[in-house]
This record gives structure tokens, C-alpha cells and sequence, in this order.
């Protein structure tokens, strides 16, 4: 039977202690033994539905964890405090100074930084290449690679990578391949192509309400209580813990992913696909016109759609700069970073979400100064949405 993520989640049961439909929101930092071989075995992690210390665990993050291992298809999940904090600790896990990563060059700034400028000082380099061509991957991988990692959709141009091709190559030089399916949750589920380990920013479409930071890991028991370790885990020793109460909201929300993945993704095609006929460069999975459109088909989930991102080019920073404020000034979305709200959120990355990559690069992977980023909302009535943004366009010139 095919894969199925949102029944997975759908199919938990959990109540609160009194018989609330809700789990009940642990708001304790450290937990009581009865006895004091149960808090040895814990602390050796040999007793099993024991809780520690919050930065460990606490009942309300593992209920979360264990929907997203749910919606991902790995056994399990851990939770962390945003999706910097879940994607940093597995790369200190898994690499150790003098080893390297083959990364994506075309994804989130934070993470480019990260591998670009801080992971260096702890003797760990990254190879940056372009995730569509498997022979550049491949030829980039040396005998200290222990990691691939690229996003499933890149932010912010749009690339598919193909998970099995990539995985393929894992198996074959022994590497972990780690995914961020922020910008794909339900329409993707990495895990079916072969990911080793996928994350997500909870921030942004999983959580929808643009109200919190958080992150999650799923992966193998094994890799997940490694990260967890008292001795040598880098979730519990860098410490990016999640708060319950912030668990506790986001599993609510969660709930309703699969419904608001679907509009994203019905509002962002119809954008689209009008926008394409008009004669904006548009940047969408779901366009036939798509580079990678057959290779994103083969993986999705198809009910959820390709997603509710999407760029268009409108030829220069000071024509995207004012679209976006005339836009936001006739409340069709908000000029902001970020994406999955129920509003339509735009930015130009070049000067803002990307800006950590320099300019020669931008300008090499296709990361043009007229690029707006946009995270479709969930507008009920798209056809007067569009026809209120062409009027925008019209007003400045741009159609
Ligand atoms: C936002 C984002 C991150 C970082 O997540 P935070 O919750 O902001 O730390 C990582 N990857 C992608 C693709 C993102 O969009």
C-alpha cells in the first residue's frame, strides 16, 4: 500500500490524564524516582518511559516527535528548539573535525552559513555543488565525506533533488544522507526514496501560525538516541531543547497540515500557472515548464500538490522592492521572511533570506536581483487575488 502520511498521523491516539482529549503539557524541568537504581538505569538510557531532565526529554516533545516519525515513516523523532538547532547537531554528530559534507549549494541561508563560515573552525568542510547533476555529487565526495545533504525543494530556487539518485550514491560510499523537507512536508516523504535522516523547520508550514521556532530530526531509534546521549549526544549537549508548552501548540497544529497543504498548493498552482500566461518568469514545481516537474511527480504524495512556494522574476531589485510594498500595502500578503502562514509572505532573497551567499554565487546559481520568494497563503478566493496582484503589476510596469 502506498505511503500515507497524514493518516499516520491521524491514526495516534493520545489522552490527557484525566481522559482530555488533548495530552496533558508536562511543565516540569526534572522528574522524581522512586527509586535511586531507576535514575542510574535512566541515566545509563536502560530504562525505558523514565524521564530525566526536560533538556533530555519531556512527554509533551516526545508526542510530538512521535507524530512527525509518524508523518515521516522513521521510527522515531526528536524535537528541537528551531530547525537550526535540529539541523546543527546532526551535522556535529555525525562529523567530527578533518571529516567533510557534500552539500547543495542552493539552500537555506542559515544552513549555508553554518557550513560555509562556523563549521570550518571545527575542522569540518563542505563541498558545495549543484544537487541536480548526480556525477558533480559524486565527484566531490573523497575518502572523509561522511554526509550528503541537500533540501528536497531548495530554497530559494525551487530544485528538486532526486532523493533515490542520491541515496543510491550514500549506499555506495557508505555516507548518511540528510534531507530538510521544510519546504515539502506531506508532498514528500524522503524516507521512500531512501534518506537516511530527515529534518524540518517546524517554524514554518508544519506549525502554519507563524508564532513559534522549532525543529525535529527523524531518523533510526539508533541515530536519534545517539543524539540524545547523556555521554556524547549533541542534541542533549548543545542543548537546542524544545519547550513543552511550544510542543504541545504545535501538535495542534499539526493536525491540520494536511488541509492547509492542500490550498497552499491549489492557491500556488492557480498563481502559477496564470502568472506563466501572462509572461512572468515564474519558478513552480507544479508547472509543466519546470526543470525537475517529472522528477518531483515521481516522488509526491500527490494529494498535497507541489507545495505553496513559488518564485517569480519581475527583472530588477527596485521593481520587486516596490511590487512588494504595493502588494503589501493592498493587504495581499506581508513583506516578511518566512513562509507557511496563512498570509502570503514575500521577500526578495537576494538581499535578504540568501544574503549570506555572496553575490558572484548568487548570480551563478540563478538567483537573479528581480526574484521575489513567495509562500502562497491560504486565500479563499485566489482567481480576486490574482486579479488584484496583475493590477499591482499593471500600476508598475512590470506586465
Ligand atoms: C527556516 C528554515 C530553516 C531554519 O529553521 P529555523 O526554525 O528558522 O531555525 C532550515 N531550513 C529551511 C529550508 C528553512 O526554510
Amino acid at each position: 500500500m502506498k505511503f500515507k502520511p497524514a493518516n499516520n498521523i491521524q491514526d495516534l491516539q493520545y489522552f490527557g490524564e484525566f481522559g482530555g482529549v488533548n495530552p496533558s503539557i508536562s511543565d516540569s524541568s526534572t522528574y522524581t524516582f522512586l527509586s535511586a537504581k531507576t535514575m542510574f538505569d535512566t541515566f545509563e538510557g536502560n530504562a525505558d518511559g523514565c524521564y530525566l531532565y526536560s533538556r533530555h526529554t519531556t512527554p509533551s516533545n516526545l508526542y510530538l516527535g512521535e507524530a512527525l516519525a509518524a508523518m515521516e515513516g522513521t521510527e522515531t523523532a526528536t524535537v528541537t528548539a528551531s530547525g537550526m538547532g535540529a539541523i546543527t547537531p546532526v551535522l556535529f554528530q555525525l562529523c567530527g573535525a578533518g571529516e567533510h559534507i557534500v552539500s547543495s549549494r542552493t539552500i537555506y541561508g542559515g544552513t549555508y552559513a553554518f557550513l560555509k563560515n562556523f563549521a570550518p573552525r571545527m575542522g569540518i568542510n563542505t563541498t558545495f555543488v549543484d544537487i541536480t547533476k548526480l556525477d558533480v555529487v559524486e565527484a566531490a565526495i573523497t575518502p572523509k565525506t561522511k554526509v550528503l545533504y541537500c533540501e528536497s525543494v531548495s530554497n530559494p530556487l525551487l530544485e528538486v533533488a532526486d532523493i533515490k539518485g542520491l541515496a543510491a550514491l550514500a549506499k555506495k560510499h557508505n555516507l548518511k544522507l540528510v534531507v530538510d523537507n521544510t519546504f515539502s512536508p506531506l508532498s514528500v516523504s524522503p524516507i521512500n526514496s531512501g534518506a537516511d535522516i530527515v529534518i524540518h523547520s517546524l517554524t514554518k508550514f508544519i506549525n502554519g501560525s507563524s508564532d513559534t521556532v522549532g525543529g525535529v530530526v527523524c531518523g533510526t531509534q539508533e541515530f536519534i538516541d545517539s543524539l540524545k546521549s547523556v555521554i556524547d549526544g549533541a542534541a542533549m549537549l548543545l542543548g537546542s531543547t524544545m519547550d513543552s508548552l511550544r510542543a504541545a501548540s504545535i501538535l495542534k497544529n499539526l493536525r491540520t497540515l494536511h488541509i492547509r497543504m492542500q490550498q497552499h498548493s491549489l492557491n500556488a498552482t492557480y498563481l502559477a500557472e496564470n502568472f506563466e500566461k501572462d509572461g512572468i518568469k515564474t519558478v513552480y514545481p507544479g508547472l509543466a515548464s519546470h526543470p525537475s516537474h517529472n522528477l518531483f511527480k515521481s516522488m509526491m504524495n500527490e494529494k498535497y500538490g507541489f507545495g505553496g512556494m513559488m518564485t517569480l522574476d519581475v527583472g530588477s531589485l527596485d521593481k520587486a522592492n516596490a511590487l512588494m510594498e504595493l502588494m503589501q500595502e493592498r493587504n495581499l500578503g506581508y513583506l516578511a521572511v518566512s513562509l507557511g502562514f496563512y498570509k502570503t509572505l514575500f521577500s526578495a532573497p537576494g538581499s535578504s533570506t540568501s544574503s549570506e551567499i555572496p553575490e558572484d554565487e548568487q548570480k551563478e546559481m540563478g538567483l537573479s536581483d528581480g526574484l521575489i520568494r513567495f509562500s502562497i497563503g491560504l486565500d479563499a478566493d485566489i482567481e480576486r487575488t490574482y486579479q488584484l496582484m496583475k493590477t499591482c503589476m499593471i500600476e508598475l510596469n512590470i506586465l
